[in-house]
C-alpha cells in the first residue's frame, strides 16, 4: 500500500502527524513537495519566501535521508504530478495538513479533494496547530486549543520506506531549482530556516535570551534579540507550536526563583496564543482577505496614490522611523510586532491607502508571512475590526520611546549620519532638515482618519453587524488566563 505525503508548510521530521500517519500507515510513502504554479505565480510570493522554502527542503531532505528515504521535488500544477505518479503506482491514501491559506491555496485544496474522490485515495488532513475547522464561534476555542497543546508530542520516524529508484529518477535538484526560482539569491541577513535552527533558536530563548522579553519586544532595537524570532520558523512548520508551548511551560516549572523570567514566559505563551486566535479568524472568515471583517468599516476614506504607495513601501516618506523600519525589512525580512504596526497604521491612518493595496507588498517582505495572522493584524492596525482599540501611532512619539539614541534608524539610513541628534528628535512629524521632505501633513492627514474610525466605532457599537463580529471573533481572553 503506498501514500503520498504532501509537504505543505510543514518541513520537520519532530511533532509531524501528517508524516507520522503516512508512515503508521503505508507500507511506502513518497514525501512530496511541489513548487506549484499557484504558489511561483502568486503576488504573495517573494524571492525571501522561496529562499525559506528551498532552505527548509533541504534540510528535510537530509534528514529523510538519513532515515531511509528521499523527497520527490517536483514544480508544475501538483494535480498534474499526481497523476503522473500514478502512472507507476496504485496511490491508496495521501496525507497533508490542513493549510490555513488564502483563496489561492484554498482553491487548490478543494481542486486536490475533488480528484482523490474521483480516484478513490483516502485524504486524510491534519491540523497542525490550535485551528479547528467548522467553528461557529469562539466558546469553546479556548478549551480545544488548550486540549490541542497538552497532546503528546508525535515522535519523528526513525525510519521510512520509499520507492527510492523512482524518486531518484525523477525529482528535481535543489540546487537547479535555487538557480531558476531564485537565481542563487543569497541574503546573509535572512533567518535561514531549518528544523536544527528552530530548534537552537527555541532553546536559547529559553535558556536566556527570553528573560527580557516582556520590557524588550516593542522596541526594535531589543526585539530582534530578546524576541524569540520563531515566527519564521513556525510560518514555514520548521517547528510545531505544540513543541514550543510545552518546552516553555516546562521552562516555566523550572524558573520558579526567577519571576522576571517567568513573567516573561507567560508573556510569550500569550503570543502563541494569539497566534492561533488570528489564524482561526481568517479559517472562519475567509472572504477577510478581500473584505474588511465588519462590513461598517468596509470604506474607509482610502485614495490610492501610486507615488505615496511607494515612497511608503521603499522607505522614502521623510518619516526617518517609518523608512527605517520599511528599509530593514526589505534586507532582513523582519521587524517586530509595534514596527509592523507603526508602518501599517501610517501607510492606512496617514497616507490613506487601503490595508488591501498594502497586503501583498508586506506580505513578500515578511518572511514569516502567515495569512491568518497577517490579515487579522492589517485589519486591526488598520482599524476596520471596530471591537478593538483603534490605535494611530506617531512616528514621531514611537521614535522617542523606541529608539532615542537613534540607533536603529542611523542603522537602515546612514544619510542621518550627518545630521545632529537634536534635529531629527525635536521634529514632531514636521520634517527633518538635510533628509528626504516629509510625504504629508501628519495631523492633518491622521485626524481625518481619526475622526472617521472613532466616530464609526462609537456610532456602531452596539449594533447588530459589530455584536455579530465580536460573538464570533471576539477573543474570550479572560477565561484563558484564569485556565493558565
Ligand atoms: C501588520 C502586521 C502583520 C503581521 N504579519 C505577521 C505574519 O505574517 N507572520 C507572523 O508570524 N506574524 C505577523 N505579525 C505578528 C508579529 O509582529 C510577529 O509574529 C512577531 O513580530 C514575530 O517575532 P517573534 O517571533 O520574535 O515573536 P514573539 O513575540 O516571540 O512571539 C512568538 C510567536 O507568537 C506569534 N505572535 C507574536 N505576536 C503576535 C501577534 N500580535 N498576533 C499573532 N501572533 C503573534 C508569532 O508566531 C511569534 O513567532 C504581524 C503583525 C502586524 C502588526
Amino acid at each position: 500500500m503506498l501514500g503520498v505525503w504532501i509537504i505543505k508548510r510543514d518541513f520537520r521530521l519532530l511533532d509531524n502527524e501528517a508524516l507520522y500517519q503516512a508512515v503508521r500507515h503505508c507500507e511506502q510513502v513518497i514525501p512530496l513537495f511541489v513548487f506549484e504554479d499557484i504558489l511561483l505565480n502568486s503576488e504573495y510570493t517573494s524571492r525571501f519566501h522561496l529562499d525559506a522554502m528551498l532552505s527548509a527542503l533541504r534540510d528535510l531532505q537530509d534528514n529523510i535521508r538519513k532515515i531511509g528515504g528521499d523527497i520527490l521535488i517536483k514544480d508544475g500544477d501538483i494535480i498534474f504530478v499526481l497523476e503522473e505518479i500514478l502512472k507507476s503506482f496504485n496511490i491508496s491514501y495521501i496525507f497533508a495538513h490542513e493549510e490555513i491559506g488564502v483563496d489561492e491555496t484554498f482553491k487548490r485544496d478543494k481542486k486536490l479533494r475533488k480528484w482523490a474522490k474521483s480516484n478513490r485515495i483516502v485524504f486524510n488532513e491534519y491540523s497542525q496547530t490550535g485551528v479547528f475547522r467548522g467553528l461557529k464561534n469562539r466558546d469553546k476555542w479556548q478549551g480545544l486549543w488548550e486540549s490541542f497543546m497538552a497532546q503528546h508530542i508525535v515522535p519523528a520516524p526513525d525510519m521510512i520506506k520509499v520507492p527510492l529508484d523512482y524518486i531518484r529518477q525523477n525529482t528535481l535538484d535543489i540546487d537547479y531549482l535555487k538557480q531558476k526560482l531564485i537565481d542563487n539569491f543569497d541574503c546573509d541577513l535572512l533567518q535561514k530556516v531549518s528544523e536544527k535552527k528552530a530548534h537552537k533558536t527555541l532553546d536559547t530563548f529559553l535558556k536566556y535570551r527570553g528573560r527580557l522579553y516582556q520590557k524588550s519586544i516593542s522596541s526594535p532595537n531589543t526585539a530582534f534579540y530578546h524576541g524569540s524570532r520563531l515566527s519564521v520558523y513556525l510560518a514555514w512548520g520548521t517547528i510545531s507550536p505544540r513543541v514550543v508551548v510545552q518546552k516553555t511551560r516546562q521552562r516555566l516549572k523550572e524558573l520558579s526563583d526567577d519571576v522576571i523570567f517567568q513573567r516573561s514566559l507567560n508573556a510569550f505563551l500569550g503570543r502563541m496564543y494569539w497566534r492561533d486566535h488570528f489564524i482561526q479568524r481568517l479559517e472562519m472568515e475567509p472572504e477577510m482577505e478581500f473584505h474588511a471583517l465588519n462590513p461598517i468599516f468596509e470604506n474607509p476614506p482610502y485614495k490610492f496614490d501610486k507615488e505615496k504607495l511607494e515612497a511608503w513601501y521603499h522607505g522614502r516618506t521623510g518619516f526617518p522611523l517609518v523608512d527605517a523600519c520599511m528599509v530593514c525589512l526589505h534586507k532582513t525580512g523582519f521587524l517586530n510586532f509595534r514596527m509592523r504596526s507603526l508602518v501599517t497604521s501610517f501607510a492606512c491612518h496617514v497616507l490613506h491607502l487601503d490595508w488591501r493595496d498594502i497586503n501583498k507588498l508586506l506580505a513578500r517582505i515578511f518572511l514569516d508571512f502567515e495569512p491568518g495572522i497577517h490579515i487579522s493584524q492589517l485589519q486591526m492596525q488598520a482599524g476596520v475590526v471596530g471591537i478593538n482599540v483603534i490605535r494611530v501611532y506617531s512616528p514621531h512619539k514611537q521614535l522617542l520611546d523606541q529608539d532615542p539614541k537613534l540607533k536603529f534608524v542611523r542603522r537602515w539610513l546612514p544619510e542621518l549620519e550627518e545630521i545632529p541628534d537634536e534635529e531629527i528628535l525635536n521634529n514632531k512629524n514636521t520634517g527633518i532638515k538635510g533628509y528626504i521632505p516629509v510625504i504629508c501633513d501628519y495631523e492633518k492627514n491622521s485626524k481625518v482618519m481619526k475622526d472617521y474610525l472613532y466616530s464609526l466605532k462609537k456610532h456602531y457599537k452596539d449594533s447588530e453587524t459589530t455584536q455579530r463580529v465580536l460573538k464570533k471573533h471576539g477573543s474570550r481572553r479572560n477565561i484563558f488566563h484564569r485556565q493558565r
